[in-house]
């Protein structure tokens, strides 16, 4: 057996061979103090073929921290543009981050490792290229939960630091994040050659994303509008499990689309503590336009702004019907989510109205959204169940009473049993979120060098849904510092 060591590791870079407009080739910026592990994830290792216990050698953090390279990397800057806050922006591109190249895996499997806070590239406009250890905590632990939660992201390599300092809105030190996905092919990635009128590679940008990852529609006739209706498909399912989660992205700017339909770049996202649909986590929109209750929305508007970049490759009416597919697909996604986190195992046409009842209780009662549905889980149909410790979550209890009577029902009427379902609802309804509070708590011991609260909440989101003996504080409201923490997009 060949021993799978960092210089097993192998790489291509496939985006390299695109036209030399489409990125900017350079290699990272190291940071000048030197660069230290602070956390690596074993099993985003296992998927590039390398052994996690490869990550504790200093060639690893140098390696991840921007100082070396490895053959057949090429790193690179991918160019793109986006509509940021609705308004179009006509270059943006890898300002901090670079593409160091695609690990193969001997299985068929390219992973893209892109290194994000790897310094200034000729996209970086105002920015400094860097990223801060703050920021990049948030990213590889909001990684690791939505994969618990199951829901398509980019995964975390490993974060690296560093102590060189970098400016914000105070100081702060510097840290580099690899992110693996796939693809980093993004909705902006096309609409920056549509804007510039550059067709030829609008269609070679389409050619190699199919090529490489809807292969296929390789050979289909209206490819490219099967192409879009997949992206529309993936859109519909990923928004339609944020919400079901209690997820907001915060900046669902177009350049933060992924064209795999995959979670990507976390900047000032947050889970809902109190339920409220129009939570705003990222403190720099003030208009609410990326507010928890308009991203449906937005993901329709983002797939609108893909549809236009696609015109030159396929009929606008057949883009049209594809867009149109989008609301029905992301309602039907989030009923679905929604049955399965109220427990029903049937679908019944007064569904929808008990879920939506349902919401507007938490909402009057500012009840938290994670624990009471995981409290809904205990919920007793026997005869004269008063179902107190739910109950006590709302604060107008006839209210409450006057809807359990309803749900009672509806579940007697599918012959719900209270122990199956209540292990049904534990595996959709997760005991613990990677709340703002929490995330707050690493980054702080992290400043200080102190990086077993990482690891702590990296084991813990892992596998959300199981009760973890010990870890019962991590699955309570945030206390009143934690409660309404301002992020914003300074990262
Ligand atoms: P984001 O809001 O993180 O998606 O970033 C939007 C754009 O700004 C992208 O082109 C980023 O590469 C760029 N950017 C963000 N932060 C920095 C930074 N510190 N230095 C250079 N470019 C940045
Ligand atoms: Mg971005």
């Amino acid at each position: 057996m060949i021993r799978r060591t960092l210089e097993t590791l192998s790489f291509d870079n496939t985006y390299a061979r695109l036209p030399q407009a489409f990125y900017a080739r350079l290699n990272p910026t190291p940071f000048s103090a030197p660069p230290h592990l602070v956390h690596a994830n074993p099993a985003a290792a296992e998927l590039i073929k390398l052994d996690p216990e490869q990550c504790a050698r200093p060639e690893f953090a140098a390696l991840f921290g921007g100082s070396a390279l490895a053959p057949g990397m090429e790193p690179l800057a991918m160019l793109y543009s986006g509509h940021q806050f609705g308004v179009y922006v006509p270059q943006l591109g890898d300002g901090r981050a670079i593409l160091l190249g695609e690990a193969t895996n001997g299985r068929g499997e390219r992973w893209d490792l892109h290194l994000k806070g790897a310094g200034m590239t000729p996209f970086s406009r105002d920015g400094d290229g860097r990223a801060v250890l703050r920021s990049t905590i948030r990213e590889y632990l909001c990684c690791a939960a939505m994969q618990g939660l199951g829901i398509a992201t980019t995964q975390a390599l490993c974060l690296v630091g560093s102590d060189d300092k970098v400016y914000r809105e105070q100081i702060e030190t510097g840290a580099m994040l690899v992110r693996m996905a796939p693809s980093h092919v993004r909705f902006g990635s096309f609409e920056i050659f549509y804007y510039r009128k550059q067709h030829e590679h609008v269609r070679a940008l389409a050619d190699y994303v199919i090529e490489q990852h809807f292969p296929h529609l390789r050979e289909v006739g209206d490819k490219y509008a099967r192409f879009f209706g997949e992206v529309v498909e993936r859109t519909a399912k990923l928004i339609a499990q944020w919400q079901a989660v209690g997820w907001a992205h915060g900046v669902m700017n177009t350049d933060n689309m992924s064209i795999l339909g995959l979670t990507l770049d976390y900047g000032p996202f947050g889970f809902m503590d109190d339920y409220d649909p129009g939570f705003i986590c990222n403190h720099s929109d003030h208009n609410g336009r990326y507010a928890f209750d308009q991203q449906p929305y937005i993901g329709l508007w983002n797939l609108s702004c893909l549809a236009q970049a696609l015109l030159p490759l396929a009929e606008k009416e057949v883009l049209k019907a594809g867009l149109d597919t989008y609301t029905p697909r992301f309602e039907r996604e989030y009923l679905q989510r929604m049955r399965a986190k109220l427990g029903f195992a049937e679908e019944k046409p007064e569904d929808d109205d008990l879920i939506r009842d349902f919401l507007g209780l938490l909402q009057g009662s500012h009840a938290d959204y994670t624990i009471v549905f995981r409290e809904l889980g205990t919920f007793s149909t026997a005869e004269g169940a008063s179902n107190d410790r739910l109950r006590e979550h709302f604060l107008n209890p006839d209210r409450f009473d006057g809807w359990a009577v309803r749900y009672r029902e509806r579940l007697r009427n599918e012959c719900s049993r209270d122990d199956e379902r209540c292990d049904r609802m534990n595996r959709v309804n997760p005991q613990y979120v990677l709340r703002n509070y929490l995330a707050q708590t690493a980054i702080e011991k992290a400043q200080h060098k102190d990086f077993s609260e990482i690891d702590r909440l990296f084991t813990l989101l892992q596998d959300p849904f199981t009760d973890q003996p010990g870890m019962e504080a991590y699955a309570l409201p945030p206390p009143n510092w934690g409660k309404h923490l301002s992020v914003s997009c300074s990262s």
